[in-house]
């Protein structure tokens, strides 16, 4: 049976593209965030990339934006989320803020509801232990931006069903991704690699060891990336490095996870990247 009616809770970077890609695909949305403000920008943002998306992927490029759009509902109403068949939830990465949600949408949700958490390190089985359905819980790791990306990493928690995996498949399929499962832990595969990464970048130019512009150089044109780690941060967000960050130190344990006080310090001065027009970089916004 195909899941046709899915919420996504938080309509920042990651809800939005998550809203417009179900949308895009056909699926009806109910698009949940804290303030009327933060989803009519949400609003005019999906219709914005509806509109351009074409300029970067002519296969992407959509005609009946305004139909797409029509297709998500704007809300700050949890109970709007009572007939839902599936979950996405993409808010801030900060657990005392996200276990919140999941006690709310546990009470509110049908019991079959499915609840998969995009996050960028908070370990799954600890999402699922907020919840009354463990087994219903699951790591749906998007990639940014999400409607351009195929790819999702998908976390298998301590107490995730073989079923939710499946149905977590099929909808990832309804979406055009493909996706790789691996098993629970802070991190994953992907951010558990990339999150040093970019700490240590970061550490290089408070060092003094080279600019931003020099270290994503090497990067690109040594290692054949796309993008450099300090570009890669901008685009993921600052602030959202750094919480993940924050999450790996504490669930390891580890000082390899100490978040560098040059991200702390441009955190605290509002420079969180592309979202708000400066980070290593400026944006024009
Ligand atoms: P963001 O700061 O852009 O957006 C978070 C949104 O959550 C905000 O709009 C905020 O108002 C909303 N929110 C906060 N509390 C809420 C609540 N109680 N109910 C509903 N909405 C609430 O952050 P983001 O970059 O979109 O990240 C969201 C999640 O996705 C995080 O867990 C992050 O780690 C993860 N993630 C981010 C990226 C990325 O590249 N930015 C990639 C993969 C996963």
């Amino acid at each position: 049976m195909n899941i046709t009616h899915v919420g996504v809770i938080g309509a920042g970077v990651m809800g939005k593209g998550v809203a417009q890609n179900l949308a895009q695909t056909k699926h009806k949305v109910v698009l949940i965030d804290i303030s009327e403000d933060i989803l009519e920008k949400a609003k005019s943002d999906i219709t914005n990339n509806l509109r351009f998306q074409g300029f970067f992927n002519k296969s992407k490029q959509v005609e009946n934006y305004e139909d797409i759009v029509e297709n998500i509902q704007l809300t700050t109403d949890y109970s709007k989320l009572s007939d839902v068949d599936f979950v996405i939830e993409n808010v801030v990465e900060k657990w005392p803020i996200k276990e919140q949600v999941y006690q709310d949408l546990d009470k509110i949700c049908k019991t079959d509801c499915i609840f998969a958490c995009n996050t960028s390190a908070i370990s799954i089985t600890r999402v699922g232990s907020a919840t009354n359905r463990p087994s219903l819980v699951i790591g749906t790791h998007f990639m940014n931006p999400v409607p351009l990306k195929a790819m999702v990493e998908v976390i298998r928690g301590f107490h995730t069903s073989e079923d939710t995996i499946e149905s977590t498949k099929k909808l990832l399929q309804q979406m055009d991704k493909e996706c790789v499962v691996v098993n629970d832990m802070p991190g994953f595969v992907s951010n558990r690699v990339l999150m040093l990464t970019v700490n240590e970048a970061i550490f290089l130019v408070m060092d003094n060891v080279a600019s931003a512009e020099d270290v994503d150089k090497i990067f690109r044109s040594c290692f054949g990336h796309k993008m450099g780690p300090l570009e890669t941060a901008d685009l993921i967000g600052l602030d959202t490095i750094l919480y993940s960050l924050d999450v790996l130190y504490e669930s390891y344990n580890d000082p390899k996870f100490r978040p560098c006080p040059l991200l702390k310090k441009m955190v605290d001065a509002g420079l969180y990247g592309q979202k708000n027009g400066k980070g290593f970089y400026s944006y024009g916004k």
